[in-house]
């Protein structure tokens, strides 16, 4: 499985040249009345931070970011502070300390702070937005914004042992041996005290012994693909053209959405059909196919989105079929202009229980998710697959995922799928 990209959103949350500007924080802040303790010191009484306020402080400030302009002026600040439990009372005092040297010089300057509580058992965090006093409305709507978004987590604690043990997982719960800390555990060396849980949008971790947290979603911005080169010797195979036009293929759509050249399946070299996935005119990615009944598929990167994606413009009609050979079928015939023709990348699923797709698999339907831009601005959404099982499955997990409302289905007749139909009907 390919392992999924990952991507540092710390800066997008982060966003401290603005004003107003955000500061997202990993981590529950002690509240005023345990975040000191009376110590003597020296037979004289001090106040000192709690434990609890001291590793918060230092969580903070591994998070929290310096601006390069520390505000001086009277400021406005609003915060949500999403807590562990109920018991901790809402309290922003260690923050607003906190912050000082980082956003502003002194916390004097806070003129105005809104403060909304939040409940978050596994993932207790603050969303801070600064900005001047008169400003105030903009301050709290960005609040709003943020918190309405959830995206966060903090990034600079994800440690790259976290990063990799993360990176192949499938969808849903795991538990792992923590790498920030299991070295230091003599007595309990097998304790899989790192939760991490994969999710369709990203990635969330804790553990449970030195309560390193944080998280990161998912983005195609952080995945940089190696671009693959074609020549103009490396396509115009006979064979494999001639394959392609055995199978129904206009010459033009063979040109323009095919490599026709060769490819090693183990070990042996054979002519084969590539169907290249590009990110604009650049070719990111090719899953190649045999050009024969063999039906040998492998890929060069990763095919991670729907192919012909990239000549979606804003507002077209999507039709969304199985596999490259149906889009190319369809590519041929006479579509209106506003109609783009994409394939999934991998298949329908192989495994299918009781009409439903393995929970194991979920990870498969990313490309819906990046591609989510695209086919929320579509007007229709065409879905034409195999009437098999695993088609029938397939159409109603992507179904699940674009909402039911603008979609429409194609029914084969009773065909097992486009380029059968089209064989036999035109
Ligand atoms: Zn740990």
């Amino acid at each position: 499985m390919p392992r999924v990209m990952i991507a540092n959103r710390l800066e997008k949350c982060n966003s401290v040249d603005g004003d107003p500007c955000t500061i997202s924080i990993l981590g529950e802040p002690a509240s005023k009345a345990n975040s000191r303790r009376f110590v003597l010191i020296g037979g004289k009484p001090r106040f000192i931070k709690s434990k609890k306020a001291l590793s918060y402080s230092k969580d903070f400030e591994k998070q929290c970011p310096v601006l390069d302009n520390l505000y001086e002026e009277d400021l406005a600040v609003a915060m949500k502070i999403y807590y562990k439990s109920r018991r901790p009372d809402l309290d922003e005092s260690l923050i607003l300390d906190l912050l000082q040297g980082k956003a502003y010089k002194n916390d004097r300057c806070v003129k105005l702070r809104y403060t909304e509580w939040g409940l978050d058992r596994e993932y207790p965090r603050t969303y801070i937005v600064l900005g001047a006093l008169d400003k105030i409305d903009e301050v709290i709507s960005t609040l709003k914004e943020i918190v309405k978004k959830k995206g966060i987590m903090s990034l600079d604690l994800v440690s790259s042992g976290i990063k990799l043990l993360a990176g192949g997982l499938s969808l849903g719960q795991h538990k792992r041996k923590c790498p920030e800390c299991h070295h230091t555990r003599s007595k309990h060396k097998h304790d899989k005290s790192l939760s991490i849980n994969v999710g369709s949008d990203g990635i969330r971790y804790h553990c449970h012994h030195c309560e390193t947290s944080g998280g990161w979603m998912y983005t195609k911005d952080d995945y940089v693909p190696r671009p693959i080169e074609i020549r103009d010797s490396d396509t115009g195979n006979e064979v494999a053209k001639n394959y392609l036009r055995g199978r129904g293929i206009v010459d033009t759509v063979i040109d323009n959405h095919t490599i026709q050249g060769t490819y090693t399946f183990n070990g042996e070299v054979v002519p084969a059909v590539g169907f290249p996935y590009r990110d604009g005119s650049q070719i990111v990615a090719i899953k190649w196919r045999s050009a024969d009944a063999k039906k040998m598929y492998s890929q060069e990167n990763v095919c991670q989105d729907f192919f012909n994606l990239e000549n979606y413009k804003e507002g077209n009609n999507i039709l969304l079929v199985e596999g490259e050979m149906d889009a190319l079928t369809w590519l041929g015939c006479d579509l209106p202009e506003n109609l783009t023709v994409m394939s999934i990348p991998n298949g329908a699923p192989a495994k299918v229980k009781d009409g439903k797709v393995d929970a194991r698999e979920d990870t498969k339907f990313q490309y819906v998710w990046r591609a989510k831009k695209a086919l929320d601005s579509a007007g229709e959404i065409i879905l034409c697959f195999d009437n098999d099982e695993p088609g029938v499955a397939l159409r109603d997990e992507i179904l699940r995922r674009i909402g039911i409302s603008k979609a429409k289905l194609i029914d084969l007749d009773g065909y097992k799928d486009s380029s059968e139909a089209y064989g036999d009907k035109g």
